[in-house]
């Protein structure tokens, strides 16, 4: 959610923002108000006033499919029809083991289980929770309790997953965050990372011996996992790794037996081009966390994958990881990532990601990287981010006062431009910086993305535009 210190205003006529509406404290960062949304179709969101908004972020890189298609919809009618629920401890459906088998199928067989939960942040603490209990097995519970992670890091908002975060704005309120123990390391940023004259390998060498550095400084025998998004998304805006830094991180995990926990929660699912990202690194994780794309939005869903080693480990126990949910392998939820899944491979669509992905790329920099204020685009696929810049020379970051990308989400709301970019900020320290991200639908045409970055460039030109003039 995109922090600003803007003090919100009257109410719209198509908003919600009335301060007695029951949702109204989760819109006081909004300028305004946020827009009620009465139907959905393809890459379009229309409000109740009639405005039609390209939805050019996929809601938070989630709707892969698009809105309202007819073949999740009937999926999930049906399976309501058939089972709407049941609990996923005492029984199963053919929703929840299809869409099992078909998750660890689309690894090639590097992942062994998979178990369906409702929400990244649900995900990631399932994940936490199987590699301490992975040490647990083997004898090493009590002192493998601490993980490793990165600055710069977004893993939700639960508090085991807040800790492991390294968004600093969204976890200061709640320090301190229950007593997980998590040393740090710096992110993998070719743009704010590399120093001058660096090459791509010298700067891997430098995070590998970073991260061992840490792990000797906190004792390699206390940590249970280290935990890193393949591609980073909210928190710093579509950074992709460079390359060659997953297999070094991976071997110095090797090297002390620590698992690797993979977030692919919002870069996963086809969003950069390949089912999964990791299989872009040459490298596979110990666990893995699936969300948003899973269902493409029909339904809350999200999910663990592990490999056989965790597996094994369990099976030292009583075999069952010690992690019941109501709602986990929720039928409805299942039957929703199921037929999204088989929509993905019957259409090509992470072909799709992948050529249409070259286009919006092609087309972000011609459009943008010469603005003065734009300091670094990147990304993967269709998971591409925008950094903004005070100083294009200097790189620095704009005041967090000024609440840039969320001034610039804002502007892409007002109806001439009517699209949704992702603002987010926390690019430089933690607390400085600015992107917003731009993650079309997997289904974009050509035609599609030429309208997304027109009317991009336009909100980008004309608030800054702006912003000079008011000075
Ligand atoms: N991990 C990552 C990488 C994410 O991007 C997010 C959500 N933005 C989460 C975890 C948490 O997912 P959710 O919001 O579904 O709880």
């Amino acid at each position: 959610m995109p922090p600003s210190n803007r003090s919100p205003t009257a109410t719209a006529a198509n908003g919600t923002d009335d301060p007695s509406t029951p949702s109204a404290v989760l819109h006081r960062h909004l300028h305004h108000r946020p827009l009620r949304i009465t139907s959905s179709h393809g890459l379009y969101l229309t409000t109740s006033t009639g405005q039609r908004i390209l939805d050019a972020t996929s809601g938070a890189a989630v709707t892969s499919l698009g809105h309202g298609n007819p073949r999740v919809q009937s999926a999930m009618v049906a399976q309501m029809n058939q089972v709407s629920y049941c609990h996923s401890l005492f029984f199963s459906t053919t929703a929840a083991e299809d869409l099992c088998a078909e998750l660890i199928r689309g690894t090639d067989g590097a992942m062994a289980r998979a178990l369906i939960v409702s929400s990244g942040s649900e995900a990631m603490e399932g994940a936490m929770k199987l590699a301490r209990q992975y040490w647990v097995e083997r004898g090493e519970g009590a002192r493998r309790t601490g993980f490793v992670a990165r600055e710069g890091s977004y893993h939700g908002v639960t508090l085991g997953a807040l800790a492991v975060g390294g968004h600093v704005l969204r976890k200061e309120k709640f320090a301190p965050l229950l007593g997980v123990e998590v040393g740090r390391v710096g992110r993998c940023d070719a743009y704010r990372g590399m120093r001058e004259g660096e090459g791509e390998g010298e700067y891997v060498g430098r995070l590998a011996r970073e991260l061992e550095e840490e792990l000797r400084r906190v004792g390699p025998e206390t940590v249970c996992a280290f935990v890193a998004e393949p591609v980073v998304g909210a928190a710093t805006g579509c950074v992709p790794a460079v390359p060659g830094y997953f297999k070094a991180i991976r071997e110095v995990c090797d090297k002390y037996g620590i698992l690797l926990i993979l977030d692919e929660v919002m870069c996963g699912m086809g969003r950069c081009g390949t089912l999964h990202a990791w299989q872009q690194e040459g490298i596979v994780p110990d666990i893995q966390t699936i969300g948003k794309g899973l269902g493409s939005g029909y339904s809350p869903v999200a999910g663990l994958l592990m490999n056989q080693r965790v597996v094994d480990a369990l099976d030292r126990g009583t075999g069952a990881f010690t992690h019941g949910q109501t709602y986990q392998g929720h039928p409805i939820a299942c039957a929703a990532a199921l037929e999204t899944q088989k929509i993905l491979q019957e259409e090509k669509l992470v072909d799709n990601v992948r050529e249409m992905g070259l286009v919006l790329e092609k087309l972000l920099k011609e459009g943008l990287e010469d603005h003065p204020h734009i300091g670094n685009i990147r990304g993967k696929g269709l998971f591409w981010g925008i950094e903004f810049v005070q100083d294009k020379a200097t790189k620095a970051p704009f005041e967090p006062s000024e609440a840039i990308s969320a001034g610039i989400h804002e502007k892409g709301m007002e109806e001439k431009y009517s699209i949704s970019l992702y603002p987010g900020s926390g690019t430089a320290d933690g607390r400085k910086g600015d992107h917003i991200m731009v993650c079309p639908p997997f289904i974009v045409t050509p035609a599609d993305i030429e309208e997304i970055v027109r009317i991009t460039v336009k909100v980008i030109e004309d608030f800054f535009q702006e912003r000079a003039g008011n000075k």
